[in-house]
């Protein structure tokens, strides 16, 4: 290539090859679940299998629960019970070397001693005295859990045949120091996507990295909310500029509302970008919200669809989905709590109250998943979280009169019609509702 990129326009027509290259990649996305048992971790190599002669980048999470176990190692050490800490990592360490033993062949492979050398860290990290704040210590233990999986994963497909490469997305993935949310650089990061990962791709087909992780200029870890594998596959996807994600669940694919919280769901085979951003706004846990805009911004369709049954045929989330066939999407937010701020002296809501009144809510960092105002009260409905509502009520008290209610459900249904409306309300007292030509909620 340094031959010919002597000539400027077969240097661009070089570039242009390369990129159409890279249009070739897809990213998946595996999450805990599908890592949960050693037969669904021989399930996902049989995925990858199915897709050969294809370059994947393959982003996995932490198997099955350990990111909640690695959650209570930090609490435990965050609360000075260091004996408890680590005898709660020991038994996360076994459990992984459990797993690595069952599917690997090599008793001396050297990812034991990679997943040793992660341990190791942890430990010391643990016989620390905290004196950071305790999301630094969150993001320090708790990146361990993508770290151990994707070593083990790699490690087993490069024994059976699926040659890939390792890769630390610490190395690759700059963010600032936000611990628990942290913000991609997306500059810095595009480099070294560019820089790093795409040469991979000369020698292997597959590259295996971590989800929700990520790093600072510092090198300190930092993960991207629970959940962020979703989000870090479409970080990849954009700047790889992939043909497409998918996200490998344990469901058929998207549906019209939980199935555990309603009988007779639907499967959505096709739906736009936009639907999804406005199921997840209004508490759909279906993929992590931060996830669609990355693929928006370069029309990167995004599949889900089921590691249990590959040729399901899931649900495609793009532009140009046909939304005149979409069934009503409901979804329920549980434990909410509905308040009623009134003004003291009785005068009007103003603009400037309002704009008081958002203040608090934005310094506690609490969302409104609700809200209306009347001439002298203004009513939200929220997530039930004592320590913040407490902290809530404090800082409105000073200017207004504060009432709540408690064990709340907040219904939204897009695409609604009456008779469902009817049904789902049926026998319930609604207490405030809105409703736009396409969208209905009820706080009941
Ligand atoms: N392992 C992390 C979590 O459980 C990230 C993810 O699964 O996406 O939240
Ligand atoms: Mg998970």
């Amino acid at each position: 290539m340094g031959f010919f990129s002597e000539n400027p326009a077969i240097a661009v027509l070089c570039r242009a090859l390369i990129s159409v290259d890279q249009f070739n990649m897809k990213v998946f996305k595996f999450g805990g679940a599908s890592l949960a048992s050693i037969e669904r971790i021989q399930q996902v190599a049989a995925i990858v299998r199915s897709f050969a002669g294809e370059k994947l980048l393959i982003v996995i999470s932490a198997m099955g629960k350990t990111t909640n176990d690695l959650e209570k190692v930090v609490q435990h050490f965050y609360n000075g019970q260091k004996e408890l800490a680590l005898q709660l990592l020991t038994h996360i360490e076994a459990q992984h070397v459990a797993v690595a033993k069952q599917l690997l062949q090599n008793p001396a492979h050297p990812v034991y001693h990679q997943l040793q050398q992660f341990f190791t860290e942890a430990e010391w990290t643990i016989g620390e005295t905290p004196v950071q704040m305790y999301d630094y210590y969150y993001d320090q233990l708790v990146s361990l859990g993508e770290l151990l999986s994707t070593a083990i994963v790699s490690a087993y497909f490069n024994e059976n045949g699926l040659q890939n490469a390792w890769v630390d997305v610490r190395d690759i993935f700059r963010t600032d120091d936000n611990y628990r949310d942290a913000n991609i650089d997306w500059e810095v990061t595009q480099r070294n996507v560019t820089e790093k990962i795409l040469p991979l791709f000369n020698a292997v087909p597959l590259v295996i990295s971590q989800g929700f992780i990520g790093s600072t200029d510092e090198n300190e870890s930092v993960t991207l909310g629970r959940e962020g594998s979703d989000y870090s596959a479409a970080v990849f996807a954009n700047l790889l500029n992939a043909e497409s994600q998918t996200i490998w669940k344990d469901v058929e694919g998207l549906k019209n509302a939980d199935p555990k919280l309603f009988p007779n769901t639907v499967n959505i085979p096709q739906i736009t970008y936009s639907e999804v951003i406005e199921m997840a706004y209004y508490g759909a846990q279906v993929i992590h919200p931060k996830t669609i805009k990355p693929l928006q911004n370069k029309h990167i369709p995004l599949y889900v669809k089921c590691f249990l049954n590959k040729d399901l045929p899931g649900t495609k989330i793009s532009d140009t989905a046909n939304t005149a066939q979409l069934p009503p999407l409901i979804v329920l937010k549980q434990q909410q709590v509905l308040l009623s701020i009134i003004t003291k002296d009785f005068g009007f809501v103003t603009e400037k109250s309002i704009s008081g009144i958002y203040d608090i809510f934005h310094r506690l960092k609490i969302q409104i998943n609700l809200m209306q105002n009347a001439a002298i009260s203004f009513s939200c409905c929220i997530d039930h979280n004592p320590e913040k509502i407490a902290a809530l009520i404090k800082a409105l008290q000073a200017g207004f009169k504060v009432t709540y209610n408690e064990g709340l459900s907040l219904l939204t249904v897009r695409h609604y019609n009456q008779p469902l409306l009817d049904e789902l309300l049926k026998g319930r007292e609604a207490l405030l509702e809105q409703r736009s030509r396409h969208t209905v909620q009820v706080v009941y």
